[in-house]
């Protein structure tokens, strides 16, 4: 039997993974502050990946563009990736190569797969899936707070609050064991859906305040303004923790909530009772999730909760606080380490000359030898094969043709790179339409470390071995790397090694792993970064001083900005998209295992029941859910948690059921973040004219 971690959400539940008594692998919920002995149904049924009949083993190429995918050996696969690699190079210039990267990939791959981009290809092209999940809250707590980590205290500490405001964030679905520690707290959801948690808000006695999609910031200048009206402003806090409250106010003074509730459909008693809740608890946190985050206007409307909090004196006091709930496994330490197109590991700034500085001495090279920022996520698939675009894209751990936004687009950018290299263990719908696959092990079959949504550095542990035929990530990267003309030694294959490089490029960096040993983490230390070197984590980095240099939290007084695409006579419906209990990301893993699969087979959508009258559709018909850059056909589900005039798509389905086929690429202009939240559609019945 092994401990380890659940290869899935950012919650990271502890869980053993031992073989089964009727053949293959199981898991079982292991003792962990975070899941206290639980798991959700994805963590329950997790072993099947490992046994999975879809696993590739071995490595897959094609003859050309239109053969089919065939099995090859590892040096055939690398010398053509590698080959190709350097041709278009040659040809293009070192911008020719993209890399794609994920918030699944362990810390140590995140670090060696931004070094191999910067070192080896020497391409300023690297971003990955993590700018589609919470780019924008992490730019908004790195404003506020000079550092970005998603819950600055541990998990454990909610349950004892009075009072959690959950924005955007359906914990119920998407990781219930949190549910056991908001068990006690009255919760106030805001969410467009009467969603579970909502349901559980309401159980409780809590509140559901359910605004109209892409309104969340003006529910949250709205609560600001009741907050003052009702003598509830932490005035001693505000002055002596915080800079630039009075330009947050000059926000929110126009948000009276009466006209909050004209621009959200929340009640203004409701956003008095809300603030009334969250103001007079003795102990009180607001979360967001990606229902507040995944917009145009994310990093603004993050950051009007953050206002929100601050003006509450919530953030970096004992027993209240503010933070993000991350979403993939690794979506907090797949931040840290380089894979992102303007970082470099320790959550170091890819412009700023001594981060550059402090990286390239552990790389042993000279600062001006590194590649500058580069283009964003969406902005990086959207360019290939264009004119003065990458040529070539290696894509690590992610299924962008299915996650992407407007994903039919992105698919057929894909059809349009010269070569596309994809390392994954599963054939998702982004390694079938590559030229070569590289089969990788999987979460149990591999040494490693992951940063959980707390900012807690765990280590994943390997179970079994990998099918013969298959290679780590490391290695991958490694034998490119050679192939490509750089030392052996510059790009380590065991994890360990990788680690200690990792603690040295972000020593002293904002993100600080220098004191993460292996013998710590051996001995189960509960290591919240920053870690320095021989020193003591911090699970509440902020109770004495934020991250600034003044050690003040900043007001933001972002304005309330509006959806980049409204319902109009032709589109007049809002659609949105979100999680559901048996499904993880792009569903490339979740659709394989049995249980899940046949739970939630397939897409569906939502909507009111009145909505489907006006249509003249009933429960189980199939529909066509239609925007100006794509369609999903899928069964209707009619129930009253929808509300009027919106339509909800879960967003783990591939090809012609894809929710991302109909979302809008416009693109918040500090985050990149694109806008998955809103999308004007219509419906039509899907076999109609
Ligand atoms: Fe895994 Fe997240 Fe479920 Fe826990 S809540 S078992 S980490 S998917």
């Amino acid at each position: 039997m092994t401990t380890t971690h659940c290869p899935y959400c950012a919650l990271q539940c502890a869980m053993h993974v031992e073989p089964s008594p009727g053949g293959g692998w199981r898991t079982r919920p292991a003792d962990f502050p975070v899941n206290r002995g639980g798991l959700c149904r994805k963590g329950w049924t997790a072993a099947g990946l490992l046994t999975s009949p879809d696993r590739i083993t071995a490595p897959l190429m094609r003859a050309s563009r239109d053969a089919p995918l065939l099995p090859t050996d590892w040096d055939t696969a690398l010398d053509r990736v590698a080959g190709r690699l350097a041709a278009l190079r040659g040809e293009y210039g070192p911008d020719a190569v993209a890399v794609f990267g994920s918030g699944g990939l362990t810390n140590e791959k995140a670090y060696l797969l931004g070094k191999f981009a910067r070192l080896a290809l020497r391409t300023s092209r690297i971003d990955y899936n993590g700018r589609f999940c919470m780019s924008s809250a992490a730019a908004a707590s790195s404003r506020a707070f000079g550092a970005d980590r998603g819950l600055p205290f541990p998990v454990t500490d909610l349950a004892g609050a009075r009072t959690v405001l959950l924005a955007g964030a359906n914990p119920a679905e998407t990781m219930p064991p949190l549910m056991g520690h908001l068990a006690a707290p009255a919760l106030v959801v805001v969410d467009p859906r009467r969603t579970a948690t909502a349901e559980a808000a309401l159980r409780g006695g809590g509140l559901h305040l359910a605004p109209r999609p892409g309104t969340d910031a003006a529910l949250a200048r709205g609560m600001l303004h009741a907050a003052r009206e009702l003598g509830l402003l932490d005035t001693a806090y505000i002055e002596r923790r915080t800079r630039g409250f009075g330009a947050a106010w000059a926000q929110a003074a126009a948000w009276w909530p009466e006209r909050a509730e004209r621009a959200t459909g929340v009640p203004a008693a409701h956003i008095r009772r809300a603030v009334r809740t969250l103001g007079r608890a003795p102990g009180a946190y607001v979360l967001t999730g990606r229902g507040t985050e995944q917009h145009s206007t994310g990093t603004g409307t993050a950051a009007a909760w953050i206002d929100l909090a601050l003006a509450l004196g919530l953030p970096g006091r004992r027993g209240s606080g503010f933070g993000c709930l991350t979403g993939q496994g690794n979506g907090q330490g797949g931040r840290e380490h380089g894979q992102k197109a303007d970082q470099l590991p320790g959550y170091r700034r890819i412009d700023d000359e001594r981060d550059r500085a402090h990286v390239a001495s552990v790389w042993g090279v000279a600062a001006a030898d590194l590649p500058g920022p580069g283009p964003s996520a969406f902005e990086l698939l959207d360019a290939l094969g264009t004119e003065g675009g990458p040529r070539a894209l290696l894509v690590f751990g992610s299924n962008p043709a299915v996650s992407a936004p407007d994903a039919g687009r992105i698919r057929s950018r894909l059809a349009a790179a010269d070569l596309v290299v994809v390392a994954d263990f599963v054939p998702s719908e982004t390694a079938m339409a590559a030229d070569v696959v590289l089969p990788v092990a999987q979460w149990a079959e591999e040494e490693g470390t992951v940063t959980n949504l707390e900012g807690r550095v765990l280590r994943r542990r390997a179970a079994l071995p990998p099918p013969p035929e298959v290679r780590t990530d490391l290695e991958v990267i490694g034998a490119l790397a050679a192939r490509l003309g750089q030392p052996a030694e510059r790009f380590p294959t065991d994890p360990d090694l990788v680690l200690e490089e990792l603690r040295a490029a972000s020593e002293g960096g904002t993100a600080d792993y220098s004191g993460v040993g292996a013998d710590r983490l051996e001995a189960g230390e509960a290591l919240y970064w920053p870690v320095p070197r021989g020193g003591a984590p911090t699970p509440r980095p902020f109770l004495d001083r934020f991250a600034h240099p003044d050690g003040r939290a900043r007001f933001a007084a972002a304005p309330a900005g509006t959806p980049a695409e409204a319902p109009d006579d032709r589109y007049p419906l809002t659609a949105t998209t979100g999680r559901i209990m048996g499904h993880y990301q792009s569903g490339a893993q979740t659709r394989r295992i049995g249980e899940l699969a046949e739970a939630e087979p397939e897409a569906f959508a939502e909507v009111h029941p009145d909505t489907a009258r006006a249509y003249g559709l009933s429960a189980g018909d199939r529909v066509r859910v239609v925007s100006r850059r794509g369609s999903a056909a899928v069964r209707l589900r009619p129930t009253g948690a929808c509300p009027r005039g919106t339509v909800f798509l879960p967003f783990h389905f591939p090809d012609g059921q894809s929710a991302n086929n109909l979302t809008n690429p416009a693109l918040d202009p500090v985050s990149r973040m694109p806008e998955f939240k809103v999308a004007a559609v219509r419906l039509e019945p899907a076999d109609g004219p």
